[in-house]
């Protein structure tokens, strides 16, 4: 079958709930993927920034192999050998003392709200069902119900009411309002992305975090740093909080937690917050499971052993210096921090972000609009610098055969 045989067998049977670019994947290997016909590319997207690995890591890959002989479920009403070990790992990792493992990252963004409540009702003192929590507009945390009613994208949330109530909706990147926010004695959490990845990828100002932070503790009110998208090293430290030293009340990672191999979520935060859970109360069949739990281990020591956070650092300000310099009217600007980069595509001759997408594809690289006008380029942290001047080679000349 080719290519199109693929599509359209997606179009007829599947949901039309994505609008891929016409690309058929069939392998991928570290920076590289190949489609059906056995064109090669450059991944700049990392699905969403799930492998930062690489993909097919080989270590991530031979864990999985080891692990899927022995114990893939047990479900949580027994014991296993392998979660024990990756509670203990992953809190001694990240420096927190409790870990509750999910599995996508919506599903973590959920039980980070789950125990920002009870923990207002438990240890605050907010009167039961009055706790609120503020959250950003521009935010992305995923899909689901209540997720989407604290999101102000109508392709995210409209249609699909009624929504879940108790979120004060407040400007990215504003002190002020924030302020203002946490006036209401009944606020329990602020939940935030240190860089809004979905968004298009959207840097606050240096201080933001941590002085949002400190606000936050002035009033006794959790500070939640939803690390899905800009953890385990994307944005040049492992956490992107760490630019600011801040380390968030509770912390939610998800995406490269498996070097994209398998959905792998995780909450973490100290027993003063984590406790207020009992048996019963929260959960997931495969939550915590002993495959995800071997893969985990093996996806963070990746990580930690080829040295990925510095890599992405380095790297990224070599990428966006040099896409700083091509001369293509379409470039409005160039933003990110590390490996989690964006331009902003100002539309020429009616051609947009999409088309500049599609000529990348035609040359060998691969990436997607967000939002229209901005195309996010988020590479393996395994890329060499040779690579990274390779791939900008194809960005400007991509960018040149557009507009001309
Ligand atoms: N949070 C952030 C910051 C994200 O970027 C995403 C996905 O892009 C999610 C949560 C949702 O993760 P998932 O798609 O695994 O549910």
């Amino acid at each position: 079958m080719l290519s199109q045989d693929y599509i359209a067998l997606e179009e007829k049977y599947g949901a039309h709930n994505y609008h891929p670019l016409p690309v058929v994947l069939a392998k991928g290997e570290g920076v590289f993927l190949w489609d059906v016909e056995g064109k090669r590319y450059y991944d700049f997207l990392s699905a969403y920034s799930a492998v930062n690995q690489g993909h097919c890591h080989p270590k991530i890959i031979n864990t999985i192999a080891e692990q899927a002989k022995e114990l893939t479920l047990t479900s949580r009403a027994f014991y296993n050998n392998k979660l024990g070990p990756y509670e203990k790992y992953i809190t001694e990792f990240f420096g927190y003392e409790k870990v509750l493992p999910m599995n996508s990252g919506a599903e973590a963004d959920e039980t980070a709200l789950k125990l920002c409540r009870r923990w207002a009702y438990d240890k605050k003192g907010i009167p039961e069902n009055e706790a609120k929590i503020i959250v950003c507009l521009g935010n992305f945390h995923g899909r689901t119900i209540t997720v989407i009613s604290m999101s102000n994208d109508p392709d995210s949330y409209k249609g699909f009411g009624p929504y879940t109530p108790g979120f004060i909706k407040i400007s990215y990147n504003d002190l002020n309002e924030l302020e203002k926010a946490l006036q209401d004695p009944n606020v329990a959490g602020f939940l935030v992305e240190p860089i809004q990845g979905e968004a298009g990828v959207v840097v606050p100002d240096e201080g933001y975090i941590s002085k949002a932070y400190k606000m936050c503790k002035e009033k006794n009110v959790l500070f939640i740093a939803d690390e899905v998208q800009t953890g385990l090293a994307r944005t040049g430290k492992m956490l992107a909080c760490e630019y600011e030293n801040v380390k968030p009340d509770i912390l939610i990672l998800g995406k490269a937690l498996s070097g994209g191999t398998m959905p792998i979520s995780a909450v973490l935060a100290d027993d003063e917050i984590m406790l207020v859970i009992k048996p019963g109360e929260h959960g997931s069949t495969f939550g915590g499971n002993p495959l995800a739990c071997a893969v985990a281990v093996s996806a963070l020591q990746v990580l930690k052993d080829e040295k990925l956070a510095e890599n992405s650092e380095r790297l990224g300000k070599i990428f966006r210096e040099k896409l700083g310099k091509i001369k293509s009217g379409m470039v409005e600007l160039v933003r990110g921090k590390g490996l989690l980069n964006a331009i902003v595509i100002k539309p020429s001759n009616g051609k947009e972000a999409w088309d500049v997408c599609l000529r990348m594809k035609e040359n060998g690289l691969l990436a997607k609009p967000t939002h229209r006008h901005i195309i996010r380029f988020a590479p393996p942290l395994v890329i060499t610098e040779e690579q990274i001047y390779e791939a900008v080679g194809i960005i400007e000349q991509s960018l040149l055969e557009i507009n001309n």
